[in-house]
């Protein structure tokens, strides 16, 4: 990290959204340089009255430097972003209004950053908060200036300020429907970016997952046995497998029909899942056939997991909407070897299960 990041980080922090509001804030201070700078113009030229300039521009440091302090810690104080946007944004209004009794005959140049700040509060408040905003301005702004006229009629002549007000009043107006717009468009934009993200998860979770028992599809299951088989060649981690196969599940079709047979699918999945552990994946690998991976599983404790999940099935009774069903399943395991092939490993799975299919069903054979 270089030092300029590291300052920057340090100054703003690393969360999006709090950097944000520092850069706001950090925005704010610079406008706030150049109001001063115009005051003490101002002064120096003779229109404006050195205490009361002085007076504000107190008041504008004391007030908007020490805002970073709360800004910076809004996570940890659990300030809302929008409550201390709105106080940042009544100060500013409050600042502004004063500046423009104070400065004299630039007043009007006031009413410039008084925009600026109208479009601060539509990225950092709702709409309705910005309204209000608004509202607040041209209510300021119209007192302040009838009281100066009352106070000072020859510097502040009514015809003037009618004319300046006429102008804050439409900009404001105009500033605050076109952020509103904006404003709209912007929760358009968050509201489809929200259904993208979850299109894209439902994609991701149907390429994935198998459409009738959900659980990993064949697909997937490849992925992931790539990525445990690299980790047992590489750092020598223990791998077993094991494909599983129904047994005599053509005669849950015949008997009870394809959907029945499809409940039994799916209730063999969820018992099945309900015997290994978290860390084992089972995957759907075609019809009433299944691979169980247990990652960093020696072959004796996969044997008993297998056996576990043996005895749940035949003690599990399926539903077909007719008598409770039992059924069985056969098993072939085989612990990873290195260097060997993913498919050299699941082929020496599949003569295991075979050879349990040959010795009876019901039984788990280990190569
Ligand atoms: P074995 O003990 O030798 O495995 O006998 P089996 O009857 O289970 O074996 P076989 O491979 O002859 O039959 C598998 C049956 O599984 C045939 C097929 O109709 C059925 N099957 C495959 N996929 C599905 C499915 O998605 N839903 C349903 N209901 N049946 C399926
Ligand atoms: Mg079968
Ligand atoms: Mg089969």
């Amino acid at each position: 990290m270089t030092l300029a990041s590291q300052l920057s980080c340090a100054f703003a922090g690393t969360d999006a959204r709090l950097r944000r509001q520092v850069v706001y804030w950090a925005i704010t201070v610079g406008l706030y340089a150049v109001c001063v700078l115009l005051l003490a113009f101002q002064v120096r030229v003779g229109v404006a009255d050195p205490d009361v300039v002085s007076m504000l521009v107190t008041i504008l440091v004391a007030g908007t430097l020490p805002f970073y302090v709360p800004v910076r810690m809004s996570r940890r104080l659990a300030l809302s972003p929008s409550l201390l946007a709105m106080a940042q944004a009544v100060f500013a209004i409050g600042c502004i209004v004063a500046a423009y009794a104070a400065i004299g005959p630039a007043r009007a140049s006031t009413l410039a950053i008084l925009v600026v700040v109208l479009v601060f509060c539509a990225f950092a408040l709702t709409p309705r908060q910005s309204h209000a905003m608004s509202a607040l301005a041209v209510a300021l702004l119209g007192a302040t200036m009838v009281a100066m006229n009352r106070l000072q009629p020859d510097r502040y002549p009514a015809s003037q300020e009618l004319v300046n007000f006429v102008i804050a009043a439409s900009m404001l107006a105009a500033v605050t429907f076109l952020t509103g717009r904006l404003s709209l468009l912007r929760d358009k934009l968050k509201a489809q970016h929200a259904e993208l993200a979850q299109a894209l998860a439902r994609i991701q979770e149907m390429a994935t997952r198998d459409d009738l028992t959900l659980l990993t599809n064949r697909r997937h299951m490849n992925e992931l046995l790539a990525y445990e088989k690299e980790r047992h060649d590489r750092k020598g981690r223990a791998l077993s497998i094991a494909l599983l196969d129904i047994d005599w599940f053509k005669r849950v079709n015949d008997a009870h029909g394809h959907a029945a047979g499809d409940n039994v699918l799916r209730d063999f999945a969820q018992q099945a899942l309900g015997a290994v552990r978290a860390t084992d994946v089972l995957a759907r690998w075609g019809g009433e056939e299944f691979l169980l991976m247990l990652p960093d599983t020696e072959p004796q404790a996969a044997a008993m997991v297998l056996e576990r999940m043996r005895a749940r099935i035949a003690a599990h009774a399926f539903s077909t909407g007719e008598s409770p069903l039992r059924i069985s399943f056969s098993g072939g395991l085989t612990s990873a070897r290195k260097g060997e092939t993913i498919a050299a490993m699941i082929a020496r799975s599949d003569a295991a299960l075979y050879a349990a299919k040959a010795g009876g069903r019901d039984r788990i054979v280990s190569e």
